[in-house]
């Protein structure tokens, strides 16, 4: 039977179910089911109450919709009456499909306030004032509670990390929480359910705090609980005298660092700090102390609405080595980010340390030269009694290979093993193919990306650096958001970049948090304004746009004020890193790196393509992204404004760095040609000149080879494919000699580096480094061919043009959007080719099915022909029309799964 099936995967603020809303008008969106293709919604009701019982009945005493004519099913944004802090509320939603049939309701879901007030926080920040650097402490309080629980929930932050324990167990699987921020600016705190921890009867609730990015360790907890008859109360972070205070000592970690790692001295174990079970005696040696009240950061409170960092996967090592006597080296098989989890018995003061690595040298010992300075060791020390586990918390390390000395007796492969650790954010993208290099390519894109998801995104996990350089995500934001569900993460690191905005010039930093780098941020940090247009585009988030838009105008006003004649006046890193034969020092005054002597220690800044000609590039695209911002928002005033600046630059480009006569940018080297041409600003009549020079440079000086950095390897594949060319980029992509990512990957490595080439010691060099893998979009948009049709963002219409290249015989792409699971998968066999297609639910897709090459052609679609004699035959469910180019055959199409087949005129057809 036909039906229209209730709504499933409801999400409030993209989250199942979610604790700790902190916005006051949440959003809502959900998936849309049904049995028939081409379906669309034409109106929902939302009801939500303040519970499930009054839910049950349909009374919606919070909000009622009321049945509202409309398509939208993602970010409808709550109306009702004002929320409250710490409460629970419950929602459902049904729809009306396109012929007007209501669907069942959906199952209730439930959204969770988070504490909206800072009088809601009754405790202070406590800590002590002279804590040993880097040793992490551990807090405590005992709490009785004397009638039945019947919900508790706690509030904290620690920073730099904590750990909350609750009678001898630990809440929860966050770890280094809570997310990193400008702590002078805000704290993030985690909300969690603790009801099934509490007992009627003696509590305690211990957390253990470590330095992280902060320093020395304080923390901040608020545990409100109701009890069964409906009374309240509340346990909070204070410095009371009296038989119940918070109490602190030291731990067993002796030493904490994020760059340097962890030691653990088991033998300095309280067993039982954290439950009531706690010898007396133990307590109240005079190791544990009155905690004492500590200055807040700084900074507001706020929930951490994003995915916290988890240990996402266990990995057993490859092989296990002995290279020297007493030395193990570990091969995880995957570079990786985390630590190792260690299984041992000895002696007790056994002293096992672990260093960590990404690379081994000739003579198979650990070569820690890309961590720079960072120790990148954890060391345990034995309590000796039996079998002991040990994995650190409050430190992680970026490598593929463990070196373990002082092992008692001799270390087996199971003694080890690798945890994965990064934000637990969905991995939402998959790309395979009938090509195993591309295969691998797209797998190291995936493990660097994730590898460097640390509640920022960071330029590297294993080095003193770890930093979310906007430079970098600039360019690799898209691969991410088709790898990963980012909406969380990224929402929260535009607020990290906004904390860095001086409010009165309306710069900011290279990097946010702040740590590094230069403000203003070199021209190229343009992460701040993309993110929020890509997260439009991707999950049509029109809130982000309207929260940051006078931010991101004042950061587009900012670098007007730094132009001469349209032409920016300032670059520091440019087209950051191209091949090391294409950096500094040859003689180009345009881009004088900070020092020339620098340059072999700290190389990668681009002789090739000038830096003034990438920062007016990246100023156009700037303010055609603002004004494109402000036409979505209706501000039609600021569209003008901008778009007739952009016309301005454009044309002051085109005068400073356009040579008519050699039809070429600046240098003419491939990314002074490619950037120009992917942002359109070659005058019409010259762009296929300049697309042949960029190809002619590309294959016949290169030989398929690029000459580009991190940003212009991006522009330079996306060009090629923008303007049909997808053959030179599929050639460039699957080249295995230097420079490539196929060059990597040839070298063994399973992650993308910093630099094209491989260098070992002590220079700067990453073997895991997300910004060259921002070609992965190659993977989905040309090979899988699915897009986003601008025009309609959030995949409401979308675009399936698969490129059918050279010598592959399948290639399949899926993505899991916010509208649900898009496909595209095609097989070519001899003269004809399948091309399976989903669209789900509520959406819509022009599918080109590529005419490979072949003149009169036939489709069928699950068998049944849908173009014959160059005509389009009506009568299949969800494809209502079908049109012919030279090259390929597309159809409109509804939601629903498709399998299309084409092949010479007459095949197989009835
Ligand atoms: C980072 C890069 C970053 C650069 C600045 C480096 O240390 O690792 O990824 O873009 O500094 O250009």
């Amino acid at each position: 039977m036909k039906e229209t099936k209730a709504p499933t995967n409801l999400l409030c603020e993209y989250a199942e179910n979610p604790l700790g809303i902190d916005v006051t008008a949440p959003r809502f969106s959900w998936l849309l089911n049904h049995t028939e293709r081409g379906q669309l919604q034409s109106a929902y009701q939302v009801l939500v109450a303040t519970s499930r019982d009054n839910l049950d009945t349909n009374k919606a005493d919070k909000w009622d919709s009321a049945k509202l004519a409309s398509g939208e099913s993602i970010n409808i944004a709550y109306e009702g009456t004002d929320l409250e802090s710490g409460k629970t509320y419950y929602w459902k939603v049904r729809i009306w499909d396109k012929n007007g049939r209501v669907s069942q309701d959906s199952e209730i879901a439930t959204f969770e306030m988070g504490l909206l007030k800072l009088e809601d926080w009754q405790g202070d920040w406590i800590g002590l004032p002279a804590a040993r650097a880097g040793e992490a402490l551990l807090f405590r309080k005992e709490f009785i509670l004397d009638r039945e629980v019947s919900r508790a929930r706690a509030y904290i932050s620690g920073l730099g990390y904590y750990e909350l324990r609750i009678n001898g167990t630990k809440v929860g699987d966050h770890v280094l929480d809570p997310g990193w921020t400008e702590y002078t600016k805000r704290t993030l705190y985690a909300a969690y359910d603790v009801t099934e921890y509490l007992t009627q009867g003696e509590n305690v609730v211990g957390v253990m705090a470590g330095s992280g990015w902060y320093g020395s360790p304080q923390i901040i907890l608020q545990l409100n609980i109701i009890f069964a008859d409906g009374t309240t109360s509340s346990v909070f972070s204070g410095t009371h005298y009296g038989p119940h205070a918070w109490r602190v000592a030291g731990s067993p970690i002796t030493k904490n660092s994020i760059y340097d790692g962890e030691t653990y001295d088991a033998r300095l174990e309280k067993e039982g700090w954290d439950s009531p079970h706690y010898p007396d005696y133990l307590r109240s040696t005079h190791d544990w102390v009155m905690a004492r009240r500590l200055e807040s950061p700084g900074g507001v409170m706020k929930s951490q609405m994003m995915e916290p960092i988890k240990v996402v996967q266990t990995i057993k090592p490859l092989s296990i080595t002995n290279p020297k006597p007493a030395v193990y080296i570990y091969d995880m098989g995957q570079n990786m980010s985390g630590w190792g989890r260690l299984t041992v018995k000895g002696k007790r003061g056994t002293r096992v340390a672990m260093r960590f690595a990404e690379v081994l040298s000739d003579d198979g010992i650990l070569d820690q030269g890309s961590v720079r300075a960072a120790r990148a060791t954890d060391t345990y020390i034995l309590k000796g009694e039996g079998e002991e586990t040990y994995e650190p918390r409050f430190t992680y390390h970026g490598f593929r290979y463990v070196e373990v000395t002082g092992f008692p007796g001799t270390a087996k492969l199971e003694n080890l093993k690798g945890r994965v650790v990064r934000s637990a954010v969905e991995p939402i993208g998959k790309f395979t193919s009938s090509d195993e290099l591309l295969n691998k390519i797209h797998q190291s894109i995936v493990w660097t990306e994730g590898n460097n998801l640390h509640s920022v995104p960071t330029d590297c996990p294993q080095r003193d650096e770890r930093l979310g350089w906007l430079n970098d995500v600039t360019i690799s934001f898209e691969e991410a958001l088709h790898n990963f569900n980012m909406v969380r993460f990224y929402t929260k690191w535009m607020q990290d970049i906004r904390d860095t905005q001086d409010k009165v010039t309306g710069s900011i930093t290279d990097t946010a948090p702040y740590r590094r780098g230069d403000r203003p941020a070199d021209p190229v940090c343009q992460a701040y304004l993309l993110i929020p247009w890509g997260l439009y585009q991707h999950y049509a988030d029109k809130r982000i746009l309207e929260e940051y838009y006078e931010g991101l105008k004042q950061w587009v006003d900012f670098l007007g004020t730094r132009t001469d004649d349209y032409i920016m006046t300032y670059c520091k890193w440019g087209d950051w890193h191209p091949p090391t034969k294409e950096c500094w020092p040859p003689d180009n005054p345009e881009v004088p790196p900070d020092s020339p002597g620098a340059v072999t220690v700290f190389g990668g800044f681009p002789a090739n393509t000038p830096g003034i000609l990438t920062s007016t590039a990246y100023y156009y695209y700037a303010v055609s992204i603002l004004s494109a911002i402000a036409n979505v928002l209706g501000k039609s005033k600021d569209a003008d404004e901008y778009s007739h600046l952009a016309d301005s630059i454009k044309k002051a480009f085109n005068r400073r760095f356009f040579d008519k006569v050699l039809a070429q940018y600046a240098t003419g080297s491939q990314g002074s040609n490619a950037f120009p041409l992917f942002l359109n600003l070659v005058p019409e009549n010259k762009k296929k000149a300049v697309l042949e020079n960029l190809v002619k440079d590309i294959i016949k000086t290169h030989n398929a080879h690029i000459t580009t950095g991190f940003h212009c390897t991006k522009y330079l594949i996306e060009t090629l494919v923008d303007n049909g060319l997808e053959d030179i980029a599929y050639a460039v992509l699957s080249q295995t000699t230097y420079p490539s990512l196929g060059y990597m990957v040839k070298k063994g490595s399973t992650t993308i580096w910093e630099c094209w080439e491989y260098t070992s010691g002590l220079v700067m060099n990453s073997y895991n480094h997300p910004a060259l893998g921002s070609v992965d979009t190659f993977f989905y948009k040309a090979l899988g061919g699915i897009r986003i049709d601008s025009e309609a963002p959030g995949w409401r219409r979308i675009v399936i043009k698969p490129y059918i290249a050279g010598n592959l015989t399948y290639a399949h792409a899926s993505l899991k959007t916010i509208r649900g699971i898009v496909s595209s998968r095609w097989e070519k066999q001899g003269n004809s080719l399948t091309l399976n297609v989903v669209i789900p639910v509520n959406s819509e897709a022009r599918v080109s099915v590529p005419k490979i090459g072949l003149g009169e052609v036939t489709v069928t679609e699950s068998g049944k022909t849908i173009w014959q004699d160059s005509a389009f035959m009506s009568g299949v469910a969800g494809i209502t029309s079908g049109k012919e180019s030279s090259t390929h055959i597309t159809f409109a199409v509804g939601s629903g799964s498709y399998s299309f087949e084409l092949g010479e005129s007459g095949f197989n057809s009835k």
